[in-house]
C-alpha cells in the first residue's frame, strides 16, 4: 500500500527538518528522489545518504525557491536525468516573527517570496513537465498558521494562507490533466525551524498543554500524509489541506 516504486519526486528544502524526513520516506516507499536546498554540498551529501539506505537513485541539485531560472534548472535537471517528474513537494519555508505594526517590508518580501511565490514557480514548472504525462501528484507543506491567526506571524501565516487556496486554484486547473494538488499543515514539529520553542521550556510546555496528543509533531508525522497524499490510493483526493497537528486546530 501507497507504494511510490519507479516514481520521481522533487522535495524542495530537503537537506533537512521535514524536507529530508519526506524525502527519507519517498525513497523508503520506492521513489527515486531530487533532493534540493539553497545549498550544492548539503543537497549532495543527503542524497547520497538517501540512496545508499534506500537503493533508490538520488540527485542533489541547489534552488533558491524564489529564482525562478534556478527553479527552471531544477525540473530541467530532474528530467534530464530522470525522464519525467511524477511527485513535487514544496516544502522549503522560511519563518520571520515580529509585531504586526513592526513588522520590516524587507521581512514580509522575503517570506512571500520564499513561501507563496516559491510554491507558485516549483508548482507551475513541474505541472508542465506532469501535463505531458498526463500524471502527477504537488504536495505542498503549509501549516496550521495559514489555518488560524498565529501571533507576531503576519507574514508567515499570508504565505501560508495563500498556500491553501493557491493549492484549491491549481486542482481545478489541472484535474483533467489527472495531477493531484494537496496541501499538507503541519502544527509544532521538532525540526531546526522551532529550535526557538522546543529551548524554551516553559513556550513549549504551554504549547503542548494547548495539543490534545501533548507532544511535537516529528518529521515522520508529515512523512507519512506526504507519502499518502503522493500515492495512487489517493487518486480522487484534491484541493485538500491535511492538518497533521495532534489535534491543536479543533478545540
Ligand atoms: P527548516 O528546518 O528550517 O528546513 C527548511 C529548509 O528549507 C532549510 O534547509 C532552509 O535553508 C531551506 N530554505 C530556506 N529558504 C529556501 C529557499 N529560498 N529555497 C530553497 N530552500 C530554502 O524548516 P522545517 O521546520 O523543516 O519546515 C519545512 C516546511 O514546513 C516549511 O515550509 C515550514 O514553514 C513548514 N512548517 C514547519 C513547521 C514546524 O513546526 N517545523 C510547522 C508548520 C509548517 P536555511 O537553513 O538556509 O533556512
Amino acid at each position: 500500500m501507497f507504494s511510490l516504486k519507479d516514481k520521481v519526486a522533487v522535495i524542495t528544502g530537503a537537506r533537512r527538518g521535514i524536507g529530508k524526513g519526506i524525502a527519507e520516506r519517498l525513497a523508503y516507499a520506492g521513489a527515486d528522489i531530487v533532493i534540493s536546498d539553497i545549498d550544492q554540498e548539503d543537497c549532495d551529501k543527503t542524497a547520497q545518504e538517501i540512496a545508499d539506505a534506500n537503493s533508490i537513485q538520488a540527485i542533489g541539485v541547489k534552488c533558491d525557491v524564489s529564482n525562478k531560472d534556478e527553479v527552471d534548472s531544477l525540473i530541467a535537471k530532474t528530467v534530464e536525468k530522470f525522464g519525467r517528474i511524477d511527485i513535487l513537494v514544496n516544502n522549503a519555508g522560511i519563518v520571520k516573527l515580529d509585531s504586526f505594526t513592526e513588522f520590516r517590508e524587507e521581512d514580509w518580501n522575503s517570506v512571500l517570496d520564499i513561501n507563496l511565490k516559491g510554491a507558485f514557480l516549483c508548482s507551475q514548472a513541474a505541472a508542465k513537465e506532469m501535463k505531458k504525462n498526463n500524471y502527477g501528484k504537488i504536495i505542498s507543506i503549509a501549516s496550521i498558521a495559514g489555518l488560524v491567526a498565529y501571533p507576531n506571524g503576519s507574514a508567515y501565516c499570508a504565505s501560508k494562507a495563500g498556500i491553501i487556496n493557491l493549492t484549491r486554484e491549481m486542482a481545478v486547473e489541472l484535474a483533467g490533466n489527472k495531477i493531484n494538488v494537496n496541501a499538507v499543515a503541519p502544527g509544532l514539529v521538532e525540526t531546526p525551524m522551532t529550535r526557538f520553542v522546543m529551548q524554551d521550556k516553559e513556550k513549549l510546555n504551554q504549547t503542548l498543554a494547548a495539543i490534545p496528543w501533548n507532544r511535537p509533531g516529528q518529521p515522520s508525522d508529515i512523512a507519512n500524509a506526504v507519502q499518502f497524499l503522493a500515492s495512487d490510493e489517493a487518486d480522487y483526493i484534491t484541493g485538500q489541506t491535511l492538518a497533521v497537528d495532534g489535534g491543536w486546530t479543533i478545540q
